[in-house]
């Protein structure tokens, strides 16, 4: 017997409607890259939503087709999450971080047919206009259009033009909330990029689970900054998530530097912040820096949510002590929409036990309403949830990818099950640790090292400003590990000095081999550890001893 309860879809449109009539007094506040910033009440932020898709239906733009955009965190970025989905077209957001044949071969391989682009990515756009084959609109995000260059090679449109006259009166039409909404390529660190794509239905689902207490907890009285891109993994859902919940969201345009951070954070009041950990150290510097700022008098921040990599004890510890503000971690990923567990980190003096406090430090938390989880060995069988056995995590659920834009090959096991690529622990209160990455894990003698907790001793060393740990290949051991550490300025150390430091926390033979300082530590475009960079630099790294002792 089926229920009688309304059967009604679950469309991202719905979200926008929602706060243009609940949360109306709740604002979208972005900030150009001048520094400049504007604000706009959700209902206002709606009607412009609604003008821009009727004007992407006067282009030509189809359900179905996909409107790509290279674009920072502000206002337009976001009318057009909601515009192109709600006319049952597909936001394709590209992460202008990749190299320019990435981008091309991501926006050739959607067949994007508009390129909606930030005003300083010009000359990005003028490079790959010649050989991006379905794109037929060129959009600058910018206030005025642009005077046109007697050599571009395609013709700009002007944003606000395209606004020019619509009212916003427009009615969003009913949509099958099966039907994608959103593509995000993976950042492809092994072969071509792969395009994960959202469905409404998805992506609603998400919101609210991701959004609620058993998630990211935000509600009307929030004020959050989302430093995590627009152009990646839908900035973690923010978009939706504070729309559903009535929150002000905040979108920091181009400047992610510490100082820029921590200005804007002051300013707006903003009570939540999302970001990687590389962001998290650009504040956490600025702040030792300038020693006349005050942070916990003059920032309203309750919490500060790290993703997208592992954060190191010391970072955490930082943003508690420092800022007086909670540190949420989260584990997620392109192929989960992305949030697939969340936990908050114990403040020092919480717990009566220390030590249980800074084994927390490296937990991402527990699994959230949706997602379910498995740790297997390397011939499948399902391992215990002690916290000791480390196998490789596999997710299931609703918002989790079934398979790659384009690419037939089944992507899940006969249960179901994404293969996320991590190595993990899940504990018996259902805590998660990752503690590698399937191509970083470190395997020495048969057994596996973990390079994130490697990373996190190392850079417990009140010297080292960042660490990465890598695999040297071995003759005997098979794999051994070599640490690379990037010192704070205006602090030095000896390798002795660190390894010494790491000695009592690390089992003997996981003591890497040898020590070598870089004045930089390559990230990836979206902000995690290049270790395939760091692989080909120390290629034939000859270490100072061979193996454990
Ligand atoms: P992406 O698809 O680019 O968002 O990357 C997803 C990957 O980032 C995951 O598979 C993890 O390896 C890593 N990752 C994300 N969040 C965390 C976290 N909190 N701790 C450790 N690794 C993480």
């Amino acid at each position: 017997m089926l229920g009688l309860m309304q059967e009604q879809p679950l469309l991202i449109s719905s979200l926008i409607e929602h706060a243009a009539e609940t949360h109306a007094d709740r604002q979208v506040v972005s900030r150009d890259a001048a520094g400049g910033i504007r604000s706009f009440g959700y209902r206002a932020l709606a009607s412009r939503a609604r003008a821009l898709a009727e004007a992407l239906i006067a282009l030509g733009v189809k359900p179905g087709d996909r409107v790509a955009t290279l674009a920072w965190n502000d206002h337009r970025h976001m009318e057009l999450y909601y515009a192109v989905s709600g006319i049952g077209a597909v936001i394709h957001t590209v992460n202008p971080r990749l190299f320019p044949q990435q981008i091309g071969f991501i926006l050739n391989h959607a067949e994007s047919c508009c390129l909606f682009f930030d005003p300083g990515f010009t000359a990005l756009v003028t490079e790959l206009a010649p050989g991006l084959t379905a794109i037929s609109h060129f959009v600058e995000m910018a206030d005025e259009a642009a005077v046109p260059l007697p050599d571009d090679p395609f013709v700009r449109q002007n944003y606000e033009h395209l606004l020019a006259g619509r009212t916003g009166a427009f009615a969003w039409p009913p949509l099958d909330d099966r039907a994608a909404s959103g593509l995000c390529y993976t950042s492809g660190t092994t072969g071509d990029p792969k395009g994960v794509l959202y469905a409404h239905r998805s992506t609603v689902l998400h919101a609210l689970s991701a959004g609620g207490p058993g998630g990211f907890n935000v509600t009307r009285d929030d004020v959050v900054l989302a430093v995590v891109p627009l152009f990646h993994v839908n900035a973690w859902g923010l978009p939706y998530v504070c729309a559903l919940n009535g929150a002000t969201l905040v979108l920091p345009g181009p400047r992610l530097d510490g100082a820029s951070i921590y200005e804007l954070m002051r300013s707006q009041s903003c009570t939540m912040a999302f970001g990687v950990p590389t962001v998290w150290m650009g504040l956490i510097d600025h702040v030792k820096n300038n020693p006349q700022l005050r942070p916990p008098d003059e920032l309203k921040l309750r919490r500060v949510i790290i993703g997208g990599a592992a954060a190191p004890a010391a970072l955490i510890d930082d943003l508690q002590d420092l800022l007086g503000c909670d540190v949420v971690l989260a584990w997620g990923m392109t192929e989960l929409s992305p949030l697939g567990s969340i936990g908050r980190v114990p403040r020092k003096g919480e717990l009566a036990d220390e030590e249980a406090r800074r084994r927390r430090l490296a937990k991402q938390g527990r699994a959230v309403f949706g997602v379910t989880m498995k740790i297997v060995d390397a011939d499948g069988q399902a391992l215990p949830r002690d916290g000791r056995a480390a196998g490789r995590l596999l997710v299931r659920g609703p918002w989790v990818t079934s398979g790659y834009f384009r690419h037939d090959a089944p992507l899940l096991d006969a249960d179901g099950f994404f293969e996320t690529g991590d190595i993990a622990t899940i504990d018996p209160a259902g805590d998660l640790e990752i503690t590698d990455r399937m191509k970083d894990v470190i395997k020495s003698g048969g057994e596996w090292i973990s390079s994130i907790e490697l990373e996190g001793v190392a850079s417990s060393h009140p010297a080292v400003a960042e660490a990465a740990v890598i695999a040297m290949p071995h003759p005997k051991w098979q794999e051994r590990p070599l640490l690379i550490a990037r010192l704070r300025e205006g602090r030095s150390a000896s390798a002795d000095d660190i390894l010494a430091h790491m000695a009592p926390h690390i089992a003997k033979w996981w003591m890497p081999d040898d020590v070598v300082f870089v004045d930089d530590i390559p990230h990836t475009a979206t902000g995690k550890i290049q270790k395939t960079k760091l692989r080909e630099r120390f290629a034939g790294h000859q270490a100072l001893q061979s193996g454990p002792n």
